[in-house]
């Protein structure tokens, strides 16, 4: 499978953040293009394997309102390479097409432990990229057309996820938020709309996360 240099572009991105960091000090906090987020790596659906959806994926002409996120409640795996995030994306979407009898992979995007985001549905890095519409997902009833929903790989009801799952996460959400206008108070997690302890401990840190992402926006 081709493999488009995720680590390089995770360097490349953190330089650019961090020259971010100095421009704003430099400019005692004028607003500049340079706070802009620069993009994370995502790995497309073609780039870790998916298969075709067996029915068209629906296209909402509109911007997501918020962000939801998920943990898969999948055992927790130590091995954090690319190589398991391209594996748990294509579990995921077997289990969903096959179990759930879904047409796709039910989030929108997907973070391992090691902290690799890749594509879920199909059309939704597409969404993200243009920031003006988004795939109706099957990730949170009664949302699916108005959030983008995050599968983070494992369960967290008694433990901590990585630390570069979180950072990926925070990374991902600020991004988000930036592509489609999302303020970063609109950030939830699964459990603030179904009857679930997903995302377990990562709900916790609901508050965290929102103010994380709030200062990589600027
Ligand atoms: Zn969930």
């Amino acid at each position: 499978m081709s493999v488009p240099l995720p680590r390089r572009a995770v360097l490349r991105g953190a330089v650019l953040l961090g020259a971010t960091t100095l421009t704003q000090a430099g400019a005692g906090g004028a607003r500049a293009a340079a706070t802009r987020v620069d993009q994370p790596t995502i790995a497309n659906c073609a780039t870790w394997g998916a298969r075709p959806p067996s029915s068209p994926v629906s296209v909402v002409q509109n911007r997501p309102n918020k962000i939801i996120i998920h943990h898969t409640a999948f055992p927790n795996t130590s091995d954090y390479s690319l190589a398991q995030a391209y594996r748990n994306s294509r579990d995921i979407q077997n289990l969903h097409m096959d179990s759930n009898g879904w047409l796709d992979s039910g989030q929108h995007f997907t973070n391992s432990r090691g902290g690799y985001l890749t594509e879920g549905r199909h059309g939704s890095l597409y969404g993200l990229l243009h920031g003006q519409s988004m795939v109706q997902g099957a990730h949170c009833v009664g949302q699916n057309s108005q959030a983008i929903g995050i599968e983070n790989d494992g369960i967290y009801l008694d433990v901590q996820p990585p630390q570069a799952l979180w950072d990926s996460l925070v990374w991902f959400c600020a991004f988000t938020c930036q592509q489609y206008g999302i303020a970063p108070t609109e950030i939830y997690g699964h459990r603030d709309f179904n009857s679930t302890q997903c995302p377990g401990l990562l709900h916790d840190r609901l508050p965290e996360l929102r103010r994380t992402v709030a200062a990589r926006l600027g």
